[in-house]
């Protein structure tokens, strides 16, 4: 006889709570012509600690201007670099980074380039990118989700983090790794990486809306019916 083990509860949790984080602030999907290049995507992280995402997509795009090239780029010195990431929240810390990334890239592929990545299982690139200076979980996964590799891995922030604690779904102190290896097996089958980056894009609006940091405003959240923490 065979035992039906049945699919995790906590899948079913994550279909409620897209369906009703949709319903609260609409589709937030992002158009294909905002899938930016992988390399793109993994300077604008490796910048953009504590920094609004506005301010990084500019910084970004401002050193490809300049450079013409990350190659260009990775040969600026550090206080060159600091000079021109004054929209960070940290610059030196940015530059230090960016120059030892960027580094780390040229000198094991010989060119600022992440194509033979697409030759790998996306848990197998993820590996790869954490092994870069300064790239860590959340960065690796955003550049195989939101960039043009497209690829199925969810893109954990801290607003993200928080709001699966609080809401039982990840242990109460899972730190962005952790949280990633917990909702991976958990998200529902059918999903594509565009449903896991508007996941991601929606956990983002609640976060700033309703489950912010320092008090969740339970009253009202879309998604309280599955929450530990709003049933308290
Ligand atoms: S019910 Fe409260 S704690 Fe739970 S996700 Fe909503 S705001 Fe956050």
């Amino acid at each position: 006889m065979q035992l039906d083990l049945g699919s995790d509860p906590r899948t079913e949790i994550l279909r409620r709570m897209q369906h009703a984080l949709i319903g609260a602030f609409g589709r937030i999907v992002r158009p294909a012509e905002k899938r930016r290049d992988p390399v793109w995507v993994l300077v604008h992280g490796v910048i953009g600690a504590q920094t609004k995402t506005a301010a990084s997509n500019a910084s970004t795009d401002a050193l490809l201007s300049e450079f013409g090239s990350w190659e260009a780029v990775a040969e600026v010195a550090a206080a060159d670099l600091e000079k021109r990431l004054q929209r960070q929240t940290f610059p030196s810390v940015a530059a230090k980074r960016l120059r030892d990334c960027l580094g780390a890239i040229l000198k094991e592929r010989g060119s600022v380039d992440l194509r033979h990545l697409s030759n790998l299982e996306t848990a197998e690139a993820i590996v790869w990118l954490e092994t870069l200076p300064g790239v860590a979980r959340k960065n690796a996964a955003g550049v195989m989700n939101a960039s043009s590799f497209n690829r199925k891995a969810m893109v954990i922030d801290g607003h993200h983090r928080r709001i699966m604690q609080r809401m039982g779904l990840v242990p109460a102190k899972a730190d962005t790794a952790k949280t990633y290896d917990v909702l991976m097996p958990i998200v529902p089958e059918e999903w594509s990486a565009e449903d896991m980056d508007e996941h991601h894009l929606l956990l983002k609006k609640l976060g700033q809306t309703h489950c912010r940091p320092r008090k969740a405003a339970c009253e009202g959240c879309p998604v309280r019916a599955d929450c530990q923490t709003g049933q308290e």
